[in-house]
This record gives C-alpha cells, sequence and structure tokens, in this order.
C-alpha cells in the first residue's frame, strides 16, 4: 500500500477510533486509491487525503418533541456537511434509534463520492436523529419533524444544503419538514429539499429511483458477462423504500425477489416478491411502523426465519439493501459456498471491510459497490432540484430514462477507471478511483484549503 495512504488511514484511526463505521469507510475506500497516489504526487504534496477524510462541518441540535400523552423528549439531531467543492452539500435525512456521530460521518462520506459518481454538481452531506419512529403515531412525527427543522432550516437551502430522506424519513417527512422550513422562511424555495410529493415539486420516480436504479446497474453488470437478468432469482434484505423498488423493477424485468428481511428476521417466497398485491404490500408494512417482516410472511403464507439473514439461500444473485454491516464474514461465507455470482451491495456500506475483501478475491465473483449501485436515488434528487428550479416537470418516462443513462454511465466510468490502473474488470476500486478523481481535481483547482 501506498506509505502515505497509510499514514493518513493511522491517523483516522488514532482521531476516530470511537467512530467505528467511519473508520471502515475510510479505510475500505483509502486502500483502494492507493494506485492513484502512486500515480499522482501532486496530491500528497499537499497532504489533500487529510483534508478529504475530514467534514467542513459538523454540528449537533437538540430536537425536543412532545408526544401524545404531553411528555417531552429530547432527542439529537446532527448534519455532516463534508464536502462542497462540487456542488451544495446533498444527501439524506435518517431518523434511526442507532444514529451517532461516526454513523452519519461514515454516509457523508460516501455520500460525497457517490454523488461525484453521478456527475451531478452536488457536494456530499448528510443528517438525521437518533429519534425511533417506530410506534410513533402521525401527530408525533409531525410535532418531531417540526422541532428539527426548527433547529436546523438555518443552516440549509437550495444553495448551500439540500436534505432529502434516508431510513426512517420518507415522503410524509419530507412533507412535514418542507412545511416548517416554509413556514419558518417565509419563501417559497422547494429546491431545499428533494424526495417532495408531486404536488409541490417532487419528481417523478423519486422514490422507486433508489431500487430502480440499483437494477438498472445491476443489467449493466449483467450485460458485461452475456446474461440477461430473465429468470434470476434475487435474494434481498430489508423491506422499505429501496427493497420495494427493486422487487418492482425485477418483477418488470422477469426476475424474482425471492427474500425479504427485517430487525425481526427474513422471509422467504419462493413464488417471488411479484405480483402488485405483494408489491403494494411492502409500503403498507412500512407505513404501519411496526418495523416488522413477519406481517408478509402471515399475509402470503409464507417461510418466516426468526432472528436470521437471508444470506444462506442459494439464489442467482444477493442485494442486501437494508443498511449497513448486513453481511459479516459468516455470511460472506455462505454466499460464497453457495456458489453465487453477483454481490451488488445496495445499502450503503451494508458489508464489513473484512466480508467485502474475502467476497472480492473470489475467482468468478462479481462485487458491485453501494456507492455505484444506490446511486440512482441521489441522481433523480439532482433531477428534481433542476425542475424546481427550471420550475417545470419532466415526465415519469423522461425521468426514467435519464436514470437509466445514468446508471450506466456510472457502470462505465468504473469500468474505466479500473481499466486505467490496470485492475480489470473491479468495479468497488472503479468507483473510487472515479469518484475521487472528480472531487480531487475541484479541490486542487479551487486552492488547497
Ligand atoms: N439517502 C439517499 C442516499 O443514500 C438519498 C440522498 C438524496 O437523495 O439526497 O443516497
Amino acid at each position: 500500500m501506498n506509505a502515505y495512504v497509510k499514514r493518513v488511514i493511522e491517523s483516522v484511526k488514532l482521531k476516530h477510533g470511537r467512530e467505528p463505521e467511519f473508520v471502515q469507510t475510510i479505510e475500505e475506500v483509502l486502500t483502494s486509491l492507493s494506485p492513484v497516489i502512486d500515480a499522482h504526487p501532486e496530491y500528497e504534496k499537499v497532504d489533500l487525503l487529510s483534508r478529504m477524510v475530514e467534514p467542513e462541518r459538523m454540528f449537533t441540535f437538540r430536537v425536543v418533541w412532545c408526544d401524545d400523552y404531553g411528555r417531552y423528549h429530547t432527542n439529537l439531531g446532527y448534519r455532516c456537511q463534508f464536502n462542497g467543492a462540487i456542488g451544495p452539500y446533498k444527501g439524506g435525512l435518517r431518523f434511526q434509534a442507532n444514529v451517532d456521530p461516526g454513523i452519519i460521518k461514515f454516509l457523508a462520506f460516501e455520500q460525497t463520492f457517490k454523488n461525484a459518481l453521478t456527475g451531478m454538481p452536488m457536494g456530499g452531506g448528510k443528517g438525521g436523529s437518533d429519534f425511533d419512529p417506530t410506534g410513533k403515531s402521525d401527530a408525533e412525527i409531525l410535532r418531531f419533524c417540526q422541532s428539527f427543522m426548527t433547529a436546523l432550516y438555518r443552516y440549509i437551502g437550495p444553495d448551500i444544503d439540500v436534505p432529502a430522506g434516508d431510513m426512517g424519513v420518507s415522503g410524509r417527512e419530507i412533507g412535514y419538514l418542507f412545511g416548517q422550513y416554509r413556514r419558518l422562511k417565509g419563501n417559497y424555495e422547494n429546491g431545499v429539499l428533494t424526495g417532495k410529493g408531486m404536488s409541490y415539486g417532487g419528481s417523478y420516480t423519486r422514490p422507486e429511483a433508489t431500487g430502480f436504479g440499483a437494477v438498472y446497474y445491476l443489467n449493466e453488470v449483467l450485460k458485461h458477462e452475456g446474461e440477461s437478468i430473465e429468470g434470476k432469482t434475487i435474494a434481498a434484505s430489508g423491506f422499505g423504500n429501496v427493497c420495494w423498488g427493486i422487487c418492482m423493477k425485477a418483477a418488470e424485468l422477469g426476475a424474482k425477489v425471492v427474500t425479504l428481511s427485517g430487525p425481526d428476521g427474513y422471509v422467504y417466497d419462493p413464488e417471488g416478491v411479484c405480483t402488485k398485491e405483494k408489491i403494494d404490500f411492502l409500503p403498507t408494512m412500512i407505513n404501519s411502523r411496526r418495523n416488522r417482516v413477519k406481517d408478509y410472511a402471515d399475509k402470503f403464507g409464507c417461510e418466516f426465519y426468526p432472528n436470521e439473514k437471508p444470506w444462506g439461500r442459494k439464489v442467482d444473485i444477493v442485494m442486501p439493501s437494508a443498511m449497513q454491516n448486513d453481511v459479516l464474514i459468516d455470511s460472506a461465507k455462505r454466499i460464497v459456498k453457495n456458489n453465487i455470482k453477483y454481490y451488488i451491495e445496495v445499502a450503503n456500506m451494508p458489508t464489513t471491510n473484512d466480508a467485502l475483501a474475502y467476497l472480492m478475491e473470489q475467482p468468478g465473483m462479481i462485487v458491485a459497490p453501494s456507492k455505484a449501485v444506490n446511486a440512482g436515488g441521489v441522481t433523480v434528487s439532482a433531477f428534481e432540484m433542476s425542475q424546481n428550479s427550471e420550475r417545470l416537470t419532466w415526465t415519469f418516462e423522461e425521468v426514467d430514462q435519464k436514470l437509466k443513462d445514468v446508471m450506466a454511465l456510472i457502470h462505465q466510468n468504473s469500468v474505466d477507471a479500473a481499466a486505467e490502473y490496470g485492475l480489470g474488470y473491479n468495479l468497488v476500486a472503479g468507483a473510487n478511483i472515479a469518484s475521487f478523481k472528480k472531487v480531487a481535481d475541484a479541490m486542487m483547482s479551487q486552492g488547497p484549503f
């Protein structure tokens, strides 16, 4: 490994030891940049990497809200404005009990690279709260969102920082957040948030975009291997918005998702989550806020495996689409034992570094990284921003076609970047290198600050 890269990783480990997810992502990304740093000593000359691994700013704020019984609660809110070299900070908000500074920081770092990969002018950011939406009423969600935005609104804006959804934040929350922003600012700036409803500046396909984009990317990989998606079986995890989009697009193209998972376990549906009734049931489960996937098994009479993950299933394609560190080394070994050729990450950092390295060293195995595969979501967010500033609405077909084109381009740019450094068909390194170069060039052009 390049000595400078090694030094920067060591220093991040020292400084951020209490933020394991952040250290994990830095180690993964920087390691694959080693050949680029070898070839470009100018980066070390201005110590660019040390700057790239620190957010431009990150802040914490308190969010106080009142539940339906009149009791007050204090949660922590965060926003990390990681890198604004190529555009306004852009990235989602995550509401989940386990949210902490390390999780927000890793997500914001990944977002910086992902956004660069889309080719759109967006910097990277992320935010959220340790607020747990499970079991909360609509009125409680509303009060929480209003309080959250009251603390955040001064620091965001269409040209400053544009939040969106992530886990625990979807159309409903974005609506409440936008309503509060508008009330506080007295200004109609709908470009301040993406993932909005269609009646107030949303974009067609935004809810489906991450899942659709992931399947479009998968299609590019299959094309590269001379295979077709038709008839393929997919093991996915999660049952949220992203998984829903995957099920829908896979079904449309003749493939089937046979597993879903939740914090309670996983379900196996050999018929596939293919019918309209089954696909429509996913948003119903999300909106129930029960956070249980067993509801699907009960409704459609399929097998439910409590407290297990779906990674032991024999399928054609694995798509972890739930959350970080969902696939540990044991699961990676089971995937390899089952001779599965396609490991397509969808959720942000779903694989631990040792599991990822193990999968990547298997001959014949193809690993696609989440920052490329799930970039369709933020791509359509960029389209939403364009539509807002142009004050018009593109059709569903227009957005969908543009999304397809961007996913193909992301795949191709990753292939080219890896080839340039003699790494072969290495989509993981390719995505890291392509996005690094874009952000690095912008930072270098703007002066080494
Ligand atoms: N949270 C999503 C992501 O991880 C979407 C971000 C956005 O649309 O800004 O990319």
